[in-house]
């Protein structure tokens, strides 16, 4: 009688795209050893859960796939067979419903990732899937074995496939800190920069700005500008003033555009509308009312509601004689100039843009000149706006990932 061979996979990362790949796999009956640089798996996945775990969105599946530009038709095979609908599913499976909220944004009906996680790492654990904490992965020895470093030891492991989930470059405090670029280029691996997504910007604010007004929501603005390849954008929503410059979910939701128009053109800027329900004549006529001896700012705050922030963004961006000439101020309170200089740093933001190219793996996300590893994850080279998009298809990589080890590995 012969026995079938167990084959013996290891999985570099323990986040949701790591996960999700061990648990495939583990259903084919494939040996799963999870191996985690942190001291616990899953802490951006808690991090995301922290504010409302925003897991997947409800919106019909042409515009879910939209929202990853120009990386959608690499993405599209992975995400029409693991989507959304198949996600809830997988969360109802774990024990847990969901809802969508009035934004079309789906959560786990306590909003938590704690819980979810938790059931999964059980159920993974109870399907025989081993967790292995504490062991960053350093690269390969000279016999092809991953290498790690314990907090004892180092090790060399031998295994059938490797699957690397090993994240993205934002909040390396959480464990993915991109230090797997260089190990992968040094394979001659093609790696598309990391760079922040999702993120804030800084803008060149004046002392006097900054200590007055860093903190104060803008709600309901309207920015708009127009990139690098001309495309014009025009989105209403809300951000927040910061000490250095900008951030919040209106600028997160644009980040991509602004992020790849100061890479060409040094800077952008986007014009602001203060008053995105009055008309320009609305508010010609407003300010031509009689004001007596009241000054312009209490005039601005009676007549327009304009104080605090708004009046100080005027200030801070408009020219000083646009305030002597009531035509020009009318018009450019809908379109308050403010220019951005730089994103902020990685570590800080919700994403990242940039891994392993698409070129370089193929449909099974296996990298085309390392045979039998794969990639799944944020570390691969797409982007998305917050909204679910991101978890998504770091669970639908993830699957893939393990599916491309299953066909591999029994072909
Ligand atoms: C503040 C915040 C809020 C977010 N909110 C949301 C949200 O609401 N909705 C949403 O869709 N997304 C959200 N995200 C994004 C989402 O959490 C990430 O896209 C997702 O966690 C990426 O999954 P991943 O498995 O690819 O990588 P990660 O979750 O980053 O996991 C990678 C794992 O690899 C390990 N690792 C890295 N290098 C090594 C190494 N050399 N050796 C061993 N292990 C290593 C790390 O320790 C880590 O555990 C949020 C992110 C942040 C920071």
């Amino acid at each position: 009688m012969c026995s079938q061979r167990v084959f013996s996979v290891a999985v570099i990362g323990g986040g949701p795209a790591g996960l999700m790949a061990a648990e495939v796999l583990s259903q084919h009956g494939i040996r799963v050893d999870v191996y985690d640089a942190m001291p616990s798996v899953g802490r951006k996945f808690l991090l995301a859960g922290k504010g409302g775990m925003n897991i997947t969105h409800s919106e019909a599946q042409d515009s879910f796939l939209s929202r990853y530009g120009s990386q959608r038709s690499v993405l599209a095979a992975m995400l029409n067979a693991f989507g959304a609908t198949e996600l809830r599913q997988w969360i109802y499976g774990l024990g847990f419903d969901t809802f969508v909220g009035s934004s079309g944004r789906v959560f786990p009906t306590d909003m938590k990732a704690a819980p979810l996680l938790r059931a999964w790492l059980h159920r993974l654990r109870d399907a025989g899937v081993k967790i292995h904490v504490r062991h960053r992965w350093t690269g390969w020895n000279a016999d092809g074995e991953l290498t790690f470093v314990t907090p004892e030891t180092e090790r060399a492991i031998r295994a059938d496939a490797v699957v690397l989930a090993l994240g993205g470059g934002s909040w390396p405090r959480l464990g993915s800190n991109g230090a797997w670029v260089s190990i992968l280029e040094q394979q001659g691996i093609r790696i598309a920069p990391l760079q922040a997504a999702n993120c804030g910007f800084d803008s060149l604010w004046s002392e006097h700005f900054s200590s007055r007004f860093a903190g104060q929501p803008l709600k309901s603005a309207v920015v708009s500008f127009t990139d690098a390849e001309g495309h014009v954008h025009r989105q209403q929503g809300d951000f927040v003033v910061t000490q250095t410059g900008v951030e919040g979910s209106l600028i997160y939701a644009l980040s991509r555009y602004l992020r790849d128009t100061i890479n060409a053109q040094g800077c952008v800027t986007f014009d602001l509308d203060l008053l995105p329900h009055k008309t320009p004549q609305q508010i010609l006529h407003a300010l031509t009312k009689p004001r007596g001896s009241a000054s312009l700012s209490s005039h601005l705050r009676k007549q327009l509601n304009i104080d605090g922030v708004k009046a100080g963004l005027l200030r801070e961006c408009l020219p000083v004689d646009v305030f002597n000439q009531t035509e020009r101020l009318a018009t450019a309170i809908k379109a308050v100039p403010i220019r951005l200089t730089t994103p902020r740093p990685i570590a800080e933001a919700i994403s990242s843009a940039g891994g392993v190219t698409f070129e370089a793996v193929n449909q099974q996300l296996m990298i085309k000149n390392l045979a039998n590893v794969f990639c799944a994850g944020e570390m691969l080279d797409w982007e998305a706006p917050t909204g679910g998009y991101l978890l998504t298809a770091c669970f639908a990589s993830g699957r893939q990932a393990a599916l491309g080890v299953i066909q591999r590995l029994t072909e």
